[in-house]
């Protein structure tokens, strides 16, 4: 099966880098946990518009995973992952085993305020310390010019610019469109989860925030509208766990429909897989 080069180390992942960057060329990092599908690629693809090099790194972190989390059932498909990559023209694929990122004696953390405080921190409290530092930590080994995130995980973009902005890290932070089924369900490695009856409720979060987007473009109240969404999620068998309209800058809650630019985020659960997703509202 063809492959592209597979870095180990932070030394082999820079001489690469470096070697890019001396031929006057530039390089964009594409940070993801593996299980590749073909909204991992479209990153790789909104990569390649900006830099003539495209490295993707390959990490599930667990840093990022509560104990009761799915952190060793996260779905693993290395071989697959590099062969998708290949199919798409990455330069290289950046695979560190987990003592190259994390010394036995590591022990630092990441804490960001802003953009990380609610939604997604409220079931997930330890979750943006470890995105916020093994995405640190990436920026560092890689020392790209640019790094690509998907708008699927919306806070999350807004929590790395926040970050890159308060520690002066240098490399540029590119936001790329969401990537959807073709009924509306935003791909995510852990789609794999849904039976195929869950499957087919899966894209009411999705229809959920059409929902309320189009009722807060007709300007009705901001409640009425989001009390719409959250039963178009009930009317799925979904389990609310949030569905909220945000500054789409500062994610601070907005209180009217007028609020631009905003964006809708909601989370919902199936069973015992939980779904994220989000729409901005035009
Ligand atoms: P993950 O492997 O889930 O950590 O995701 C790695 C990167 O891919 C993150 O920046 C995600 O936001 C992005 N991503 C995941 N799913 C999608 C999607 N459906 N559309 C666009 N980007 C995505």
């Amino acid at each position: 099966m063809a492959k592209i080069p597979q870095f180990k180390t932070v030394s082999q992942l820079r001489k690469a880098v470096s070697a890019y960057r001396a031929a006057g060329e530039k390089v964009t990092l594409v940070p993801t946990m593996g299980a590749l599908h073909d909204g991992h690629l479209a990153l790789v693809k909104y990569a390649r518009k900006k830099a003539s090099r495209v490295v993707v790194s390959i990490f599930v972190n667990p840093k990022q995973f509560a104990p009761h989390e799915d952190f060793s059932s996260y779905p693993r498909t290395l071989e697959a992952d590099l062969a998708k990559l290949h199919s798409v023209g990455a330069d290289g694929a950046y695979t560190p085993p987990p003592d190259e990122m994390y010394g036995v004696d590591f022990s630092s953390e990441i804490h960001i305020g802003g953009p990380a405080i609610g939604l997604e921190s409220i079931t997930r409290p330890h979750f943006f310390a470890g995105v916020a530092t093994v995405v640190c930590k990436l920026l560092n080994q890689a020392q790209a010019d640019y790094a690509v995130f998907g708008e699927k995980d919306y806070q999350q973009l807004l929590v790395v610019r926040q970050m890159v902005r308060d520690l002066d890290i240098p490399t540029q932070i590119l936001g790329a469109p969401i990537v959807r089924e073709k009924d509306g369900l935003a791909l995510s490695s852990r789609n794999v989860y849904l039976s195929a009856e869950e499957r087919k409720r899966a894209v009411g979060l999705y229809k959920a925030l059409q929902a309320s987007a189009e009722l807060i473009v007709a300007a009705k109240p901001l409640e009425e509208a989001l009390a719409v969404g959250r039963r178009v999620l009930e009317l799925h068998d979904m389990q609310l766990d949030y569905l909220v309209a945000a500054d789409a800058n500062t994610l601070k809650t907005a209180v009217s429909s007028a609020v631009r630019p905003l964006r809708l985020l909601g989370a919902a659960k199936l069973g015992r897989v939980r779904l994220i997703d989000n729409l901005a509202v035009k």
